[in-house]
C-alpha cells in the first residue's frame, strides 16, 4: 500500500521542501531536533513518515514559529479556523501568492476552464479568506474573463449572468439552490442561461461511491448544470479537484504531497478512509510538513479513467473528532445532514451530539415544531444510517439561532457538546 506513496514524481521537490524549513522554519528547526530527524537520511516514504505529523493546536500554539520568513516580505494576511474556538492567522509573500494562482490555474483547466470562458465567482472574495482571491489569482493567470459579485445577493448574481454570460460559476451548492429559488420566484429562465458548469466548495456533493448525494441531485433535478467537486484549505494552499468523470478529486502534482492515513498513522488502502495528511510543496512564509488536515476522505488510488497520474480523493466525510460511535456504528454528521437534507418536507434543521450518562456518543436531531412527518423521517433516517437517534421538536427561531451563529462564515448544522 505505500507503493501509492512513492516519493518518485515529487522527491525532488519534497526534498527541497524539507530543507528550506531545515534552514528557515523555526517551529520546524525545533522539531526534528527534539525528534532526531535528520533530513538528509530521507530517501524514500519509509524515511519520510519517520518525521511526526503537526496538528492544527501546533500550528495554533505556535504559530509565529511557522514564519520562515521576514516580516517584511509578508503581503497577504488570512485565517482560517481553529480547533481552539479563536481563528488562526496565515500568511503568504509573494512567491505564494504566485503558487496559489499556479495552483487555481491548474484546477480550474482541469475542470475544462479555459482562456475564452467567462467565470462568475459568486464567494467571499474579502475577510480574510484565502479561496475567493485565491480563485481570482488562478483565473487571471489562465486568462479567463472573471465577474467578482461575491458571496449572496441572488439578484445581482442573476442580473450579472444575463450581463456577461458567463459559462462557470463558483459556489457553495447550497447558494445554487437559493439562486434556482430566486429565478423560479422571479420569472428568470434559468434553465436556458449561459451557465454550464458549476465549481462547488464548502460542502460535498458527492457519495463516497461518486454518486450525487442529496445536495448535489436535488441541484442537478432543478438545473442540469455540469457540477464539479473541489476541495481546499487555507494551511494546504492546494485545491483537489475533480476531472471530467468526476470520479474523486485529483491532487497536483508538484504543489502538494498528500497522504492519507489510518489511527496508527500508516496509509490507508484504497477504498478506505482515513485522514488527510498533507505537505504543501514550494510554499515559503508558512510551510508545513505532514499537517494533519482533521479532514476524514475516502482514499482512491491513482489510476483515473483521464489518465492523470496524481491521486485521487474524496471531499471530507467529515472531521476527524467529529467521528461518531453509535451503538458499534461509525458515523460522520455529513451522512447525517445527506439524509436529512433528502428529505424535502424538512426545512431546517440542526444535529446535536452529546455524551450520554455511560460516555457512550447521543445524536439529536432538532426539527420545527409543526414538522408533521416524524415517524416518516425516523424510518428515514434509521435506513440510511443503520442505527437511530433522537428527534426532538424545537422552534423555528431556537433552531435559527444555532444554525446561523455570529462570527461563522457558514451554516453550522452540526454542533457537537461532546
Ligand atoms: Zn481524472
Amino acid at each position: 500500500m505505500t507503493s501509492f506513496y512513492e516519493i518518485n514524481g515529487n522527491k525532488i521537490l519534497l526534498k527541497q521542501q524539507l530543507s528550506y524549513v531545515a534552514a528557515n522554519s523555526p517551529f520546524y528547526k525545533k522539531h526534528f531536533q527534539s525528534n532526531k530527524i535528520n533530513i538528509a537520511e530521507i530517501e524514500s516514504y519509509e524515511d519520510f513518515k519517520q518525521i511526526p505529523i503537526t496538528t492544527k493546536e501546533d500550528l495554533q500554539h505556535f504559530n509565529k514559529e511557522f514564519i520562515s520568513v521576514p516580516g517584511d516580505e509578508i503581503i497577504d494576511y488570512v485565517t482560517t479556523s481553529g480547533t481552539l474556538g479563536n481563528p488562526v492567522s496565515f500568511a503568504l509573500n509573494d512567491a505564494d501568492l504566485d503558487r496559489l494562482a499556479e495552483n487555481e490555474r491548474r484546477s480550474f483547466e482541469m475542470l475544462g476552464v479555459k482562456k475564452s470562458s467567462v467565470v462568475q465567482i459568486t464567494t467571499t472574495l474579502d475577510r480574510r479568506f484565502m479561496a475567493g482571491m485565491a480563485y481570482f489569482l488562478g483565473l487571471r493567470k489562465l486568462g479567463a474573463g472573471i465577474i467578482r459579485t461575491g458571496s449572496g445577493l441572488p439578484g445581482l448574481q442573476w442580473e450579472s449572468i444575463e450581463r456577461f454570460k458567463p459559462e462557470f460559476l463558483v459556489a457553495v451548492p447550497s447558494f445554487l439552490l437559493k439562486l434556482i429559488d430566486f429565478a423560479i420566484q422571479n420569472g428568470i429562465d434559468y434553465k436556458n442561461s449561459s451557465v454550464k458548469a458549476a465549481v462547488c466548495i464548502g460542502e460535498p456533493l458527492r457519495n463516497p461511491d461518486f454518486s450525487l448525494n442529496s445536495l448535489g441531485r436535488r441541484i442537478k433535478e432543478l438545473w442540469d448544470i455540469d457540477l464539479f467537486s473541489t476541495y481546499a484549505s487555507t494551511e494546504m494552499g492546494t485545491a483537489f479537484t475533480e476531472c471530467e468523470f468526476h470520479e474523486g478529486n485529483h491532487s497536483l502534482l508538484k504543489l502538494i504531497f498528500a497522504e492519507v492515513l489510518d489511527e496508527n498513522q500508516e496509509p490507508v488502502d484504497k477504498g478506505e478512509i482515513g485522514e488527510l495528511v498533507v505537505t504543501p510543496l514550494q510554499t515559503k512564509t508558512m510551510p508545513l510538513i505532514r499537517f494533519a488536515t482533521g479532514d476524514m476522505v475516502k482514499f482512491y488510488g491513482k489510476n483515473c479513467k483521464c489518465g492523470r497520474e496524481s491521486l485521487r480523493i474524496s471531499t471530507p466525510v467529515g472531521r476527524k473528532q467529529q467521528m461518531i460511535k453509535l451503538r458499534g456504528t461509525t458515523l460522520y454528521p455529513q451522512q447525517i445532514i445527506n439524509l436529512l437534507t433528502a428529505f424535502q418536507s424538512l426545512k431546517i434543521f440542526v444535529i446535536e451530539a452529546r455524551l450520554n450518562k455511560t460516555k457512550t456518543d447521543e445524536i439529536l436531531v432538532r426539527i420545527p415544531e409543526d414538522f408533521a412527518e416524524v415517524n416518516e423521517l425516523q424510518e428515514h433516517l434509521q435506513a440510511g444510517l443503520k442505527v437511530k437517534v433522537v428527534l426532538k421538536k424545537a422552534s423555528v427561531e431556537e433552531i435559527e439561532k444555532l444554525k446561523f451563529p455570529r462570527e461563522s462564515r457558514k451554516p453550522k448544522l452540526f454542533h457537537d457538546f461532546r
